[in-house]
This record gives C-alpha cells, sequence and structure tokens, in this order.
C-alpha cells in the first residue's frame, strides 16, 4: 500500500531551520489499522500530511499504490489525493454554510461525478454512518460526534484505499471515541486501510499496530492485540 524509505523533512525559521522528521522508515500493507503515537510535537502530523501528499518531504521515497510520490504537480498531487485518500481530523473540517449531505457529496464534485450520483452516493454513505434523518441539518445543529460521523461519510464518499485520521478522537469525551472507534474499527474489519494519530494510549490500543514517534524518530514499531471498542459504549 505505502513504502517510506529515509524521509527527512524540516521547516524554515527564520535564518535556520528545525528538522522534524529525521530518517524515517515504514511500510503499510493494505488492511492494516496503524496507530502513529507521540508526544506533541513529536512530528506525527507533519508524517501524516506527507503521506497524504499535502506536504512534501524533503529527502526520501515515498511510494504510494506502486507510484513514487515526487515533484508531483500540484494538479497531479489532487488528482491523486482525491483517488486513493481519505482524511478525518480532529476538528471535523466541515463546510459550516453547507449542510450534512452536500459535506459528504463535495470530494465527489471535484471527481467529476454528476449531480444526482453524488447525491445518490453520498445518501449511501451517510447512511452507512447513521445519518441519514440529518442529511439536511447544517453542522451547526450537530453534536461533535455526529459531525464526525459525517467527516467520516465524506472522507468514505470516493472509496478512497487508505484513510488518514489525525486525532480523530482529539475533541470527543469519551464515550463518544468508543463509538467513532467502533465505526472506524468496522471499516477496518471490511479491508479498509487505516493510518491514525493518536497520543491516547487507549485508543492506539484499538489499532492492530502502533509506530512510536519521538523527536522525528520510530523509536518502536509493533503489532497489538486490537482492543474493540464496541465493549465500551
Ligand atoms: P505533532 O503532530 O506530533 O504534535 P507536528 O508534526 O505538528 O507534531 O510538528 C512537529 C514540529 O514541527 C513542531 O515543533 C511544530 O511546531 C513544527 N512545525 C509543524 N508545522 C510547521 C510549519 N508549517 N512551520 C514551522 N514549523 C512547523
Ligand atoms: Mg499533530
Amino acid at each position: 500500500m505505502l513504502k517510506i524509505n529515509q524521509l527527512h523533512k524540516s521547516y524554515p525559521i527564520g535564518d535556520s531551520s528545525l528538522h522534524v522528521l529525521k530518517g524515517i522508515d515504514i511500510s503499510v500493507e493494505e488492511g492494516e489499522m496503524v496507530a502513529i503515537m507521540g508526544s506533541s510535537g513529536s512530528g506525527k502530523s507533519t508524517l501524516l500530511n506527507i503521506i497524504g501528499m499535502l506536504d512534501e518531504a524533503d529527502t526520501g521515497d515515498y511510494i504510494l499504490d506502486g507510484l513514487p510520490i515526487k515533484n508531483l504537480t500540484e494538479k497531479k498531487a489532487a488528482v491523486y489525493r482525491n483517488k486513493f485518500l481519505g482524511f478525518i481530523f480532529q476538528s471535523f473540517n466541515l463546510i459550516n454554510y453547507k449542510n450534512a449531505i452536500e459535506n459528504v457529496a463535495l470530494p465527489l464534485y471535484y471527481q467529476g461525478i454528476k449531480r444526482k450520483e453524488r447525491i445518490e452516493k453520498a445518501k449511501f454513505h451517510l447512511q452507512k454512518v447513521g445519518l441519514l434523518d440529518w442529511a439536511d441539518h447544517l453542522p451547526k445543529e450537530l453534536s461533535g460526534g455526529q459531525k464526525q460521523r459525517v467527516a467520516i461519510a465524506r472522507a468514505l464518499a470516493a472509496n478512497p484505499k487508505l484513510l488518514l485520521a489525525d486525532e480523530p478522537t482529539g475533541a470527543l469525551d469519551t464515550k463518544t471515541s468508543h463509538e467513532i472507534m467502533a465505526f472506524i474499527q468496522s471499516l477496518n474489519d471490511e479491508g479498509k486501510t487505516i493510518l491514525m494519530v493518536t497520543h491516547e494510549e487507549d485508543i492506539a490500543n484499538m489499532c492492530k499496530r502502533i509506530v512510536r514517534l519521538r523527536d522525528g524518530v520510530i523509536m518502536e514499531d509493533k503489532k497489538v492485540n486490537q482492543v474493540r471498542a464496541e465493549q465500551y459504549v
């Protein structure tokens, strides 16, 4: 699914620079569910953003689904991003003035899918996250857990091969976090490959593999026995 070799990333600060990722090696196979852990500032989001083609590494190799990701034009990067990747964020990143179904349908618009099919697909995915009855509600009328469900439906709308999540439960209470994790686990049970950033140990243990970052270096990378989230909801 993806393979990364000796990845480095620095950010310029004034005349000097901050070396954030210092030689990352990681491979992820289809069907995996991986947690990237580490304290704040350890480089988790930077790594996820590079994997998600939202940012570029300085040096190193990144191959996604057989394709070397290097020096792509903005346009090409956007095409691959839409085709391969779905994103979920801590802060949901929904569009405030669009209702639930319009939010879910939006990525399909960028894929050139006709309106009728967009709405059909968006309905299907809203149904899947249990929110079909909320289709015409605006984000401000939804709870945090419901907003994250809409965001998940949006991430799934274009049927991506890889789902990337940056602290998907970071803004949710414990019970809602577990509901969201149970849903993400059910997606992985169906075969979806999932890579998520978290700094919460109990959330990481609901994945099947934990990669620990410290100061831009992988300290540990091991398979774990997945704790099922549905027992807590
Ligand atoms: P994490 O997600 O693990 O908390 P990040 O990857 O967001 O860590 O950030 C790692 C380090 O890089 C932090 O010190 C952060 O301040 C810095 N950083 C992140 N993005 C930028 C940027 N665009 N410009 C400058 N520094 C950045
Ligand atoms: Mg982060």
